[in-house]
């Protein structure tokens, strides 16, 4: 510690003279203030690497001294410490929130107050900036204080923003528009051109919403990057490596105190820097965002497992008849034809009696696989239940359906089905009965009734085999 300059700022010149002491300065490398005003004139003039600040002071306080520094560009770097007699919880945490870097209690270990302030001294980097004429200006009682009011002005409207914010994303579960009132509210309010949102998606970060890219750069985070940003609660600006970016701010999206994945700004060389108070904002709203996210998660995959069937990972029955409802409205809103397929597996009993019911159920897998790989990405298959399934075919009519029915039978006749003793396989049947949606029907259960007919038909006629209801 031998050339890095250190601003003491407190009314007791006792404590002065501990951390004078303390830290063994000299007169040249040692500064000292005792009030608030003192303090923000000599941190301008002077930027010293390191501010100790008490909070309980005449004229101005410590956390509108601290608050002023970390948003003035010159000084917003510097480390602050605060030594204070406040030694709650409360009194700590406000002082992180405006930008303090170290809290200490009165009184103090010595060797504590050394042992911190080293560290905070080998994280500054030791910049020569030179005091502009602007910031002199600022020194000078009124103008300071009109400096702090403005500043709480503006936080109090970061708070009116954050709340703006967190009551549109929890007011939803969908992701997507989650994500753009996020992402679209940072852009307004910190007004950084290009900004991204990049979710971590088996090990890797990969962008799921970007603004202000051209379509030829994209936003990236380095694969190398991704180590230190799970380790990191706060928010880091990475110097750019290329060309018009000239620096990022990672902010890490933390649910549970995992990284869920991070929001990215880029400032190019013609835009102000990040401010502490900004980047604290979008620290704050990208807790925000990953609780949301949690949240419309959790909703997804409770939505997903209640019209899911466990077995077959098919749409259940529940989901069969509100989607029927769907379709069938759909159809007669515009004229075209829908149609149902219900098969049944033929003698699906002897095959539990000969097998048992494990092998059943992975029979039962097999059908669901062979019914999936037959089908488009507009049909709806479902397990309606035990050992009978349902598919909905918009836009088909019955001799369309029928093709699509008899190929399914032929598929079956063929598919291997697993017995589970030994290598063994054998081929299953299946019935399956096809209606076509009649221009009078009134309701989903109809329709299923009549597939039902259908298929009642098929077994009459022997089994694997389709019969259309007439
Ligand atoms: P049919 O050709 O007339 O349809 O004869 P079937 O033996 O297939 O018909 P039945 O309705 O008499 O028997 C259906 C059988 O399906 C009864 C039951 O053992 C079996 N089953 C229903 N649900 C499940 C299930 O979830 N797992 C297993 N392993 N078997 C099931
Ligand atoms: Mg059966
Ligand atoms: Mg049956």
């Amino acid at each position: 510690m031998k050339q890095k300059k250190i601003l003491v700022v407190d009314d007791d010149p006792d404590i002065q003279d501990i951390v004078r002491v303390a830290l063994k300065k000299d007169d040249k490398t040692f500064i000292t203030a005792s009030n608030g005003i003192e303090a923000v004139e000599k941190a301008l003039s002077e930027l010293p690497d390191l501010i100790i600040l008490d909070i309980m002071m005449p004229r101005m306080n410590g956390y509108q001294v601290c608050r002023l520094l970390k948003n003035e560009p010159l000084t917003w770097d510097i480390p602050i410490m605060i030594l204070s007699a406040k030694y709650k919880e409360k009194d700590r945490l406000y002082s992180m929130s405006i930008g303090a870097d170290e809290y200490i209690v009165k009184p103090f270990g010595v060797e504590d107050l050394i042992d911190r302030a080293e560290r905070l001294l080998a994280r500054h980097p030791k910049e020569d900036k030179a005091c502009p004429v602007a910031a002199r200006a600022l020194v000078n009682e009124t103008t300071l204080l009109s400096r702090v009011n403005s500043l709480l002005d503006r936080k109090l409207q970061e708070m009116t923003f954050l709340q703006h914010i967190t009551r549109a994303i929890v007011g939803t579960f969908d992701e997507g528009e989650i994500m753009r009132t996020v992402l679209q509210g940072i852009k307004t309010e910190v007004g950084h051109r290009r900004s991204a949102l990049m979710m971590l998606e088996n090990g890797a970060l990969k962008e799921r919403l970007s603004l202000g890219y051209s379509p030829k750069e994209r936003p990236v985070i380095e694969q190398d990057m991704l180590p230190e940003l799970q380790e990191r609660k706060e928010a880091k600006v990475f110097e750019g490596r290329s060309g018009a970016v000239n620096q990022r701010c990672v902010v890490p999206i933390l649910f549970r105190d995992r990284l869920q994945g991070v929001v990215l700004l880029e400032r190019g060389l013609d835009e102000p820097p990040f401010s502490a108070d900004r980047i604290n904002l979008i620290l704050t709203l990208a807790g925000q965002l990953g609780m949301a996210l949690e949240n419309a998660n959790m909703y997804r995959a409770k939505l997903q497992l209640s019209i899911t069937d466990s077995l077959t990972g098919l749409f259940n029955a529940r989901y069969l008849y509100e989607r029927l409802e769907t379709e069938i409205s759909r159809a007669k809103r515009y004229g075209h034809p829908l149609s149902l397929l219900m098969l049944d597996i033929d003698f699906f009993k002897r095959f539990n009696d000969a097998y048992g019911h494990l092998s059943g159920d992975e029979a039962l897998r097999q059908v669901a696989l062979v019914l999936k790989e037959s089908s488009r990405e507009t049909d709806t298959v479902a397990r309606y239940g035990g050992e009978e399934f349902c598919v909905i075919l918009p836009e088909t009519d019955a001799p369309n359906a029928e093709v699509i029915a008899e190929r399914i039978r032929k598929t079956m006749e063929q598919h291997p089905v697993p017995t589970g003793a030994g290598d063994e396989s054998v081929t299953l049947t299946v019935s399956i009965g096809v209606a076509q949606m009649p221009p009078a029907l009134i309701s989903a259960e109809d329709l299923v009734r009549i597939a039902d007919k259908a298929l009642y038909q098929a077994k009459f006629a022997g089994r694997n085999t389709v019969r259309i209801f007439k």
